[in-house]
C-alpha cells in the first residue's frame, strides 16, 4: 500500500495547526466577513465525506475477511463493546463528579428559554436506532452517508465472503484494491487539510459574530464551559492514555502525535464521521494498527463510541437541573449516568448531534427541554473539544483491540501447532 511519507505527514500536521490558529485569528478579528470562506471549508468536508462510503465498505470487508474465522469476529466484537461501554462510563462519571463539585448552573438566569426546533422535532427511541441499523436499501443508506447500516452490511457481506473459500478470492482482491485506492485518495485530500481547517474555523467564529461577540457568549457560560473542558481533558490526557499504555502497550505521547492529523481535523470539523478517513489513515499507516482492528473498531467507534459526548451530556443535564433549581438525588444521577451513555451511543458523528440526543437524558429525569436553550450559543465551540475526545477514544480502542486480537491469534496459532 502506498504510504504517505512520514515527513510529508508531519508537514501537513504543522500546516493544519497553523491553519487552525490563522483561522481562529481571522474569525476573531474579521468576524462576519469570514463567512465568505465557508465554501472552502465545505470543499474539504465534502472531499472527506465523499470517500466515507467506499472506505467503510472496502476496508470492513477486507478487515473482516482477514479474520478468517467468524468466531473471532464474535470475540473481537465483544471486546470492542466492553471497551466502548467502559470508557464511556468512566467519562460520564468524571463529568458527574466535576459538575457536582463546580456547580456551574447555580444562579444562571433561565428567563425566556426555548427549546430549539431541531431538538423537539426529533423522535428518538431505542427501537428506531435498532431499526435504522438494517436499511431496506443499502444504496439509500449510502446516499445519506448513514454509517451504521453500512457497517452492518459490510460485516455481513465480509463474514459470508470468508465462507466461500477460493470462489470468494476475486471479490476480496477487488475490495483490497478499492481499499488501497481510497487510502491513496485520503492522502491527497490531506494536502488540502490546512486550508480546509483554516476556512472551517474562520467561518464558524465569523458566523458567531467574531471574537468580541463570541467572548461575551462564552463569558456567560464560562463556568459551564470550563467544567466540560476540564472533564474532557482529564479523560483525554490521563484516563485514555493510561488505558492505552496498560492495555495497548503503546507510548501514549507518540501514539497521540501520530494521530495528530485526525485529532486536529476532528477539532476543526466537529464531526467524527467526516474525520473517519483520516482516523483510519493515521491509525493504520502511522501507528501501524492492523487493518483488521482499525477497520472494525474505527467506523463503529465513529458512530457509537463517543466518550466526549457522553461526558458532555451528563454535565449539561445536571447543569440544566442546577439552573432550574431542581435537586437531583443519587438515583436520578444514576439515571443520568445510564441515559448519557445511551444518548452518546445514539448520537450521529456529525456536528452538534449530542445536543439533539440530550432529549433522552433530560426526559429520563423530567427536566425541561427548554433548558437546552441555555447551552445553544456556545455548543458549536464545545462540540469541537468533545469530538476530538471522541476520535481519540476510538483511536485508543483500535490499538487495544489490535493488541488483544494479535495476542489471541498468536496463542491460537501456537495452540494449533501443539
Ligand atoms: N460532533 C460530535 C461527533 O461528531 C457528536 C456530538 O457530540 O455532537 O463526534
Amino acid at each position: 500500500m502506498s504510504t504517505l511519507n512520514r515527513r510529508a505527514s508531519n508537514i501537513i500536521l504543522a500546516g493544519i495547526i497553523i491553519g487552525m490558529i490563522a483561522g481562529g485569528l481571522c474569525g476573531w478579528f474579521f468576524g462576519e466577513r469570514m463567512v465568505s470562506v465557508k465554501w472552502v471549508g465545505d470543499l474539504f468536508l465534502n472531499a472527506l465525506k465523499m470517500v466515507i462510503v467506499p472506505l467503510i465498505v472496502a476496508s470492513m470487508i477486507v478487515g473482516i475477511s482477514s479474520l478468517g474465522d467468524l468466531r473471532k469476529l464474535g470475540r473481537t466484537g465483544a471486546w470492542t463493546l466492553v471497551y466502548f461501554l467502559s470508557t464511556s462510563g468512566i467519562s460520564v462519571i468524571i463529568g458527574i463528579i466535576l459538575v457536582n463539585i463546580i456547580r456551574p448552573g447555580v444562579g444562571m438566569s433561565i428567563a425566556g428559554m426555548e427549546a430549539p426546533e431541531t431538538v423537539l422535532s426529533k423522535e428518538l427511541s431505542l427501537t428506531s436506532v435498532i431499526l435504522g441499523m438494517i436499511p431496506e436499501n443499502i444504496f439509500d443508506a449510502a446516499a445519506r452517508n448513514d454509517v451504521l447500516p453500512l457497517i452492518v452490511f459490510s460485516l455481513f457481506f465480509g463474514g459470508i465472503l470468508t465462507t466461500l473459500g477460493e470462489r470468494g478470492r476475486p471479490v476480496l482482491a477487488f475490495f483490497e484494491a478499492v481499499n488501497d485506492v481510497v487510502m491513496k485518495m485520503v492522502h491527497l485530500i490531506m494536502y488540502f487539510a490546512p486550508l480546509g481547517v483554516f476556512a472551517l474555523i474562520a467561518y464558524r467564529l465569523g458566523k458567531a459574530g467574531g471574537g468580541g461577540l463570541f467572548w461575551m457568549e462564552l463569558a456567560k457560560l464560562l463556568k459551564y464551559a470550563l467544567t466540560v473542558i476540564t472533564g474532557l481533558l482529564i479523560h483525554g490526557v490521563f484516563v485514555l492514555p493510561i488505558i492505552l499504555w496498560v492495555l495497548g502497550r503503546r507510548n501514549p505521547a507518540r501514539y497521540a502525535f501520530n494521530m495528530g492529523n485526525a485529532l486536529t481535523t476532528a477539532f476543526s470539523t466537529a464531526s467524527s464521521s467526516a474525520t473517519l478517513p483520516l482516523t483510519m489513515e493515521c491509525a493504520e499507516e502511522k501507528n501501524s494498527v492492523s487493518n483488521r482492528a482499525a477497520s472494525f473498531v474505527l467506523p463503529l467507534g465513529a458512530t457509537v463510541n463517543m466518550d466526549g459526548t457522553a461526558l458532555y451530556e451528563a454535565v449539561a443535564a445536571i447543569f440544566i437541573a442546577q439552573a432550574y433549581g431542581v435537586p437531583l438525588a443519587f438515583p436520578q444521577q444514576g439515571d443520568i449516568f445510564i441515559t448519557a451513555t445511551l444518548a452518546a451511543i445514539g448520537a450521529a458523528g456529525i456536528p452538534e448531534a449530542g445536543l439533539v440526543t440530550m432529549v433522552i437524558v433530560l426526559k429520563s429525569v423530567g427536566l425541561p427541554l427548554e433548558g437546552i436553550g441555555l447551552l445553544l450559543s456556545i455548543d458549536w465551540f464545545l462540540d469541537r473539544f468533545r469530538t476530538t475526545v471522541n476520535v481519540w477514544g476510538d483511536s485508543v480502542g483500535a490499538a487495544i483491540i489490535d493488541r488483544l486480537e494479535s495476542g489471541y491469534s498468536s496463542s491460537t496459532t501456537a495452540a494449533d501447532h501443539t
